[in-house]
């Protein structure tokens, strides 16, 4: 479905023939085309094998899906509580000590050689992909070519991202057809960029090849040693949850660190009941406001946000491993009364809709714009707030357990 063969020998001949009979085009089509024919170019001259440039660039229009997502404004800002609630659910829990028992060894292995603890590197082969299940359906080279050609401001980030995916093709490390992967062209077991995959993928299951998206071995290595290059520091905490004063009015946010005899001086104390000190230093995260859960973190949060810039992402990566670990759910709650809900209760949710007659599709688990419009009318009908949210209320409303 992603890969056409032939059309682009058709494209170039249209294209002769547009510049002979001077009929022009949609400008557009026509300007794809030269990209594409562009991009070929730059592909030769780096090296790639023309086998490999010629089946994988074989384009001949933008792939519709990606410029649209591409172009996506987040219309719903996702609270905390549900984006955590939606990551670190039982299921990911229980799957994920699955796979830390089935892939002890090589996460020993990983563990050993880049000092990365191994529930951090499984959280985040959960978080990424489900731990393997939903690694990306999109051909990398077109999604990117794509991007490439109309990406805007950002066209030679995404050019280098062709290259670089082409590049891995070519000298041997995976074939064509597994360049498989998200629209924005992140790909395999835990969602490497293709430069990254370059610089980082590492062969830890020792065949010769770098392969993170059949060997889990690989995936998991080269995980680790991501977080490692991103200052991950051997024996250092995750994150600690901690109280603060009613009244604290201090310094906060993860960049601000201050050693933990100073967090302590400043009436922050551990939720666990141990005491706090110590000159490790750590910032104080109050990801919800000074009422809801707080934690401090450390260089090894850091790392773990290098590997996607947010801050939400890195505290479900932590939490998530901290549960797989043996440790429990937060202390503090959410500042809340209708907190978020797990994958199973979304599905549960959007099927308790359609039972009820509203039109959503499919229950897929998925909340979109359909499944808000549903729950805003179910909550109308029930006189309740009208949130559009996937929340506790309207699910235990419609029957949900
Ligand atoms: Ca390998």
């Amino acid at each position: 479905m992603h890969h056409r063969t032939g059309i682009v020998s058709r494209g170039v001949s249209i294209l002769m023939l547009a510049q002979l009979s001077a009929v022009a085009l949609p400008a557009q089509a026509e300007d794809f085309q030269a990209c594409v024919a562009g991009l070929k170019s730059t592909a030769l001259r780096a090296g790639i094998a023309p086998a490999v440039v010629r089946r994988a660039l074989d384009i001949a229009e933008p792939k519709q899906k990606v410029l649209r997502l591409s172009k996506i404004q987040p219309e719903f800002r996702t609270p905390i509580w549900d984006y955590m609630a939606f990551l670190v659910d039982d299921q990911r829990i229980a799957d994920g000590k699955a796979v830390i028992r089935k892939h002890a060894v090589s996460l020993a292995r990983a563990e050993q050689r880049y000092g990365v603890d191994r529930y951090v590197i499984a959280a985040v082969w959960g978080i990424e992909t489900d731990y393997g299940r939903t690694t990306g359906r999109n051909f990398l080279p077109h999604a990117l070519s794509t991007l490439a050609c109309r990406g805007g401001r950002r066209a030679a980030f995404w050019r280098r991202e062709l290259i670089a995916a082409l590049t891995i093709v070519s000298n041997g490390d995976l074939p064509l057809d597994k360049l498989y992967g998200s629209w924005a062209g992140a790909f395999g077991q835990t969602q490497f960029m293709p430069s990254t995959y370059r610089r980082l993928a590492v062969d830890l299951d020792g065949d010769g090849k770098k392969d993170l998206v059949d060997s889990i071995p690989d995936a998991l290595g080269s995980t680790a040693n991501y977080l490692r290059r991103a200052g991950w520091i051997a024996g250092h905490p995750r994150l600690i949850e901690v109280r603060v004063p009613a009244d604290y009015a201090g310094p906060e946010g993860r960049r601000r660190k201050f050693s933990l005899n100073d967090w302590a001086v400043r009436g922050i104390r551990r939720t666990d009941g141990r005491l706090l000190k110590g000159s490790r230093r750590a910032g104080l995260l109050l990801p919800a406001g000074r009422h809801g859960p707080a934690f401090l973190v450390f260089r090894n949060f850091d790392a773990v946000y290098a590997y996607n810039h947010a801050e939400s992402y890195a505290l479900a990566i932590m939490h998530l491993a901290d549960r797989l670990a043996g440790g429990g759910s937060f202390k503090t709650r959410w500042p809340t009364d209708d907190p978020g809900i797990s994958r199973a209760q979304r599905l549960q949710l959007q099927k308790l809709l359609i039972t009820r007659g509203y039109d959503i599709g499919e229950a897929d688990g998925k909340i979109g714009k359909r499944s808000r419009a549903a729950i805003r009318q179910a909550e109308r009908k029930l006189g309740l707030k009208v949130t559009g949210r996937a929340g506790l209320r309207i699910y235990q409303a419609l029957g949900g357990k």
